[in-house]
Order: C-alpha cells, then sequence, then structure tokens
C-alpha cells in the first residue's frame, strides 16, 4: 500500500461508555473486554476485534480527543476535508463524545469533540499570523430525508448540490462567522435545544435523526510566496478550491462532526407508524454510509472505483469530505451491558467493515 493511501484510510475507533447508574441499579452484566495495548475489544466469550483506537468505559474526553481527534485536525489548515462520526445504537454515547452529553449544562471536564478540537483550532490560528483565517460554521439535521437548519428554523427548502468545483453545497444553509470558542459553543447550545429528537421505548431523548455540525474554515495568504506552499500542501489537489490571484492564494476546509441516528433496529425499539418509517430511513442512511465508507476502505475503489455517495441523503451531503482527499475518524460507541449484546455486535461489525 502507497503510504498516500495508508493516509487516507478511514480510521475507526471505538468506545465502550461505563455503566449508567440505572444499569448498575439492575446488576446488568459485562459483556466487553478492552486491551488497550493492541487495540483489541472482545465481545462475550470469543468475538475479537481490532481497530485503530479502543476506548474503555475509563477513558475521559480529553484522552479521548487527544489520542484519536487532535492529529488530525493540522490536515484542516492543509486545506483537507476532515469528517468524524459517531455510530452507534441509542444511549450508547455519541451525543456525550461528539459534544458532551447535555451541552446547555455541562462543565468543561465532560466537554466532547467538538468544544475542544474548535479550542485547539482557535490556539492554532494565533501561531498563523502570516494569513487570514476566518471560521463559520453550520449546524444541520437529517431527518427522513429532509434537511433542516438547526440555527435559522425557518421553513426553507435545503438542497444538497455540487458546485463546478467538486465542492458538495448545501443551498441554503446559514453559516455563522465565529471569532471564539464561546461563539461555537453559543451555536452548539442554540442548535442541540431545536434538535428534533422523539420518544422511543429505548430513550426518551432518543434522536432518530443525523447532526451535522461543520466548522468552514478558510485561509487567505497574503504573502506572494505563500501560493507555493498552498499548492504542496494540497499535493493531489483534487477537490481544493485553491484559487490564487496576484498577492493572495485562498485554501478552504471543512470540518465535519457528525451525530448519527441510532443504530438499533426496527424490531428492538418496537416502533409502529411513523416511527416505523423513520427507523427504516434512518437505518437505510446508515446503511449506505456504511457501503460507502467500506467502498473506501478497499484502495482499488477508493482511487478510480464506485463509490456510492448517490444512495442516500447523508452520503450526497458528505460527499467531498469522504473519501477523495478528505480524512475521516468513525467512533463506534458500545455499551458495556449484557442485555446491548446484538447492538454492540452489529455496530463492531458496522465498524470493522469500515476498518
Ligand atoms: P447517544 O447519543 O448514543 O444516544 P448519550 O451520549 O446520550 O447516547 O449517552 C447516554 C447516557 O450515557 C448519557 O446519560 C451520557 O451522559 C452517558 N454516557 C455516555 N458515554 C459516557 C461516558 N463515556 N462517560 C460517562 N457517561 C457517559
Ligand atoms: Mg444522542
Amino acid at each position: 500500500m502507497l503510504a498516500n493511501e495508508s493516509e487516507f484510510r478511514v480510521k475507526v475507533a471505538v468506545r465502550v461508555r461505563p455503566f449508567l447508574q440505572r444499569e448498575k441499579n439492575h446488576d446488568q452484566k459485562s459483556c466487553v473486554t478492552i486491551h488497550p495495548q493492541t487495540n483489541q475489544i472482545i465481545l462475550g466469550e470469543r468475538r475479537t476485534f481490532k481497530y485503530d483506537f479502543v476506548f474503555g468505559p475509563k477513558t475521559q474526553q480529553e484522552e479521548l480527543y487527544r489520542t484519536s481527534v487532535e492529529p488530525m485536525l493540522q490536515n484542516v489548515f492543509d486545506g483537507y476535508n476532515v469528517t468524524i462520526f459517531a455510530y452507534g445504537q441509542t444511549g450508547s454515547g455519541k451525543t456525550y463524545t461528539m459534544t458532551g452529553g447535555n451541552i446547555l449544562s455541562i462543565g468543561e471536564k465532560d466537554y466532547g469533540i467538538v468544544p475542544r478540537a474548535v479550542k485547539t483550532i482557535f490556539d492554532a490560528i494565533q501561531n498563523r499570523k502570516d494569513r487570514q483565517i476566518t471560521i463559520s460554521a453550520s449546524y444541520l439535521e437529517l431527518y427522513k430525508d429532509d434537511i433542516i437548519d438547526l440555527l435559522d428554523v425557518n421553513d426553507k427548502d435545503l438542497d444538497v448540490r455540487d458546485d463546478a468545483a467538486g465542492n458538495t453545497v448545501v443551498i441554503g444553509a446559514s453559516e455563522h462567522r465565529c471569532r471564539s470558542v464561546d461563539d461555537v459553543v453559543c451555536l452548539l447550545k442554540k442548535g442541540s435545544n431545536v434538535r428534533h429528537t422523539g420518544a422511543t421505548q429505548m430513550n426518551d431523548e432518543s434522536s432518530r435523526s443525523h447532526a451535522i455540525f461543520t466548522l468552514y474554515i478558510e485561509q487567505r495568504h497574503h504573502d506572494k510566496n505563500s501560493n507555493a506552499n498552498a499548492v504542496q500542501a494540497s499535493f493531489d489537489g483534487l477537490l481544493k478550491p485553491l484559487q490564487s490571484t496576484f498577492n493572495e492564494s485562498y485554501l478552504s476546509a471543512k470540518l465535519h462532526f457528525v451525530d448519527l441516528a441510532g443504530s438499533e433496529r426496527v424490531a428492538r425499539t418496537q416502533n409502529t407508524g411513523e416511527r416505523f418509517q423513520e427507523s427504516i430511513r434512518i437505518n437505510s442512511g446508515l446503511l449506505a454510509l456504511g457501503n460507502v465508507v467500506s467502498a473506501l476502505s478497499d484502495p482499488k475503489k477508493r482511487t478510480g472505483g464506485h463509490i456510492p455517495y448517490r444512495d442516500a441523503k447523508i452520503t450526497r451531503l458528505l460527499k467531498d469530505s469522504l473519501g477523495g482527499n478528505a480524512k475521516t475518524l468513525m467512533i463506534t460507541c458500545v455499551s458495556p451491558c449484557t442485555a446491548d449484546l446484538d447492538e454492540s455486535l452489529n455496530a463492531l461489525k458496522y465498524a470493522h467493515r469500515a476498518s
């Protein structure tokens, strides 16, 4: 495998959350064993899986962020799009991992990936005085086949298109300029407040939708020579909207954080009617995403083969940020409980296909 190919391979992390109080009260037994040294996880007695990163119930937010997410952020400044997903059944810890549980009330120690990444980015800007960097954000929800703008709840019709340069654009999505970490946390809180949730039998706050928080990082170099550097940074320059004028070069990247809908199967949640329809659509989106990510992990398909982006809205929306010269991390969240073993097995298999 060429160094280049392995560099762009989808990376996969698995995180096992701790027992919740109610699970302890019901004397739930654990069905997972973690081997951090070898990045292996054993489910039940004998099913062993290996991933790029494996995090156990004691792993704090800081450690997960530092080891699996932070190293990806340099890519954003080099002009690569980056996508980080949280996958797993409802209640497995996706939202806790992404934003940090209830973003409306948590303290900094519990901050998830998004606020931490934002802090890293604003800190890094301080060290890049040779260029002008602007950060803006959008926060969208994909519910059934509709895209909802969580930061501008007018009844706008949002649609996904590819522009002439090959960039995926959500027409009509509001983008908000951010000048500090607080600005971003404010947007996260606002969006999380309106996020569509529905009560299922599994979890009252179960999210039946995908939430996509995106940071847009735009860099303008004023130095005449900087254009050469920028070209070098996006060496295969396939999708990069690198433009230059006489004395300014421009580099942009997107950083997506995706809190996916619960991966549980329909039968488990005993949904009927409207909810049942939701589950089917959600699962077809997750299925399509799994197919895309799996195709990307095959070097032959990745370079030149058919990647089935068009099969679902979630994959169309993320098209320019999955594969190509984008970098992807999938964090699969699992419950430690024996009662959840089937769902955990499905989640681990899904993650395995991606790697
Ligand atoms: P999901 O978004 O996958 O439905 P949540 O993130 O809401 O799941 O997690 C379910 C519950 O478990 C929440 O109360 C959350 O605070 C808690 N939780 C999840 N992961 C962890 C963790 N690693 N450490 C402590 N609590 C966690
Ligand atoms: Mg959630």
